[in-house]
């Protein structure tokens, strides 16, 4: 027998066989929540996003509770403890039928319950975590600020000591589940450094009016949180970071999901665009047909399982605590990068149907221009492994 004998049929959806680099227990949370999506956000989600809203987001946030998608990898207080590569699955899986549905659950479990978990006391943790785990409570984590995105270090919201109390004023901008969120984790600056604070949304003072307008991820809540002396009790704060560390280790947590979450998009363009190839006649034959059309495709296939290979890489690193925010970094840069070349490039070879949300590359590709620009900007992440590379500083 030939060794080509031996060999696997190609699979056009699993081109360099990655599957096999996953376990029945990853594969079944990936079918798991594939299928949930499938039932309950594909069909409605382009209606959805025509309309800009996300109706239903308290029910869909306890279904992805009783998944376990929220919180997903972290450990106790009613989380799911799962590896960071079937965190990833479950990223891609959701970003594969909107951004804005990956994003409640990565400001859910990555930002606001992250936070939580690995810098809140014990009551924090217990008066939070499982409830936000059941999706019965849904977080925000407020950091940008008007002035201040890319740089939050200069940001202006501030926490004065009142006593035994803490007075928090300031503005949070663009912030993701803010008008939905129960409670939401506040960063602001203090006499010792900015510290981490966590803020009940009926707390006096405290509001999160809806930012509307939004030609990108607009099946998502996107808020600004107003802070007019919103006084909270000294266990407010997180007692275990001070300085921009604690955000930063969140956002780093967030940014691998999107590392995954990104290439989820990106496949459902590819997969559209290839069907569509397949059927697309013109000049009497299909459009696949045509080498400048199989060009496209091979060049989407390449980044496309690239993209998800890496992922699974900085997965396995993730799992084995030997992941660096720089290695993050590249992966957020070159897949979201990639992901909505992908989405472009599958647009043209739609044609003027590509324009039309009765297909799903547009959403994909008008929501990727958010996924580009929060969790630190294609330039940041440029900026963090020039740093790496040269051991110069170029940000300010
Ligand atoms: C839909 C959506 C949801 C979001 N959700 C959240 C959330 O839940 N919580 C939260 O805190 N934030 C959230 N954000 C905010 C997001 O993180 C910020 O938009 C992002 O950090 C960039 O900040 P900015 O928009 O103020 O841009 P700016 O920082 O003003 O940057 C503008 C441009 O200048 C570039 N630039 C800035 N500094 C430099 C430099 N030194 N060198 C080179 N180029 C530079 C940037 O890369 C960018 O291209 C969200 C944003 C969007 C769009």
């Amino acid at each position: 027998m030939t060794a080509s004998a031996k060999l696997p049929p190609f699979d056009a959806t699993d081109p360099l066989g990655i599957d096999d680099l996953l376990e029945p227990e990853d594969l079944a949370v990936r079918d798991t929540v594939r299928g949930w999506a499938a039932d309950r956000v594909l069909p409605y989600v382009a209606d959805w996003y025509e309309k800009g809203e996300l109706p239903g987001i308290r029910d869909l946030a306890r279904e992805l509770g009783s998944l376990g998608a929220l919180g997903m990898s972290l450990t106790g207080y009613g989380c799911a403890g799962a590896s960071a590569v079937q965190y990833g699955l479950a990223c891609l899986e959701l970003e594969a039928a909107d951004s804005g549905i990956r994003s409640l659950v990565s400001v859910q479990g990555s930002l606001a319950m992250y936070a939580v978990h690995r810098f809140g006391s014990e009551e924090q943790k217990q008066e939070w975590l499982p409830r936000m785990a059941a999706g019965e409570v849904i977080g925000c984590f407020g950091l940008t600020e008007p002035d201040h995105g890319s740089d939050p270090a200069a940001m202006r919201t501030h926490a004065k000591r009142d006593g035994d109390d803490w007075v928090l004023n300031g503005r949070k901008m663009w912030i993701t589940n803010g008008s939905v969120a129960g409670v939401a984790v506040v960063w602001a600056r203090t006499e010792e450094g900015i510290r981490g604070f966590v803020v009940p949304t009926d707390s006096p003072g405290f509001s999160a009016p809806e930012i509307k307008h939004k030609w990108s991820l607009r099946a998502s809540v996107t808020s600004e949180l107003v802070m007019d002396d919103v006084r909270l009790p000294g266990s407010a704060v997180l007692p275990e970071v001070t300085g921009l560390r604690g955000p930063l280790s969140c956002l780093s947590h967030a940014r691998y999901g999107i590392v995954w979450g990104a290439m989820g998009a990106a496949r459902s363009s590819f997969e559209a665009a290839l069907d569509y190839a397949r059927s697309r006649e013109q000049f009497g034959r299909p459009i696949g047909g045509f080498q400048l059309t199989q060009a496209k495709l091979a060049d989407m296939a390449v980044e496309l399982h690239k993209g998800i290979l890496l992922a699974h890489h900085l997965g396995r690193r993730m799992d084995a605590g030997r992941l660096r925010p720089e290695q993050v970094s590249f992966g957020k840069l070159n897949n979201v990068r990639e992901a909505i070349d992908i989405c472009r490039t599958a647009r043209t070879i739609l044609g003027a149907n590509g324009i039309s949300l009765e297909y799903p590359v547009m959403r994909h590709a008008t929501n990727l221009e958010s996924v580009l620009t929060y969790e630190g900007t294609v330039e940041m992440h440029q900026l963090v492994l020039g740093k790496a590379l040269t051991g110069l500083d170029a940000f300010r």
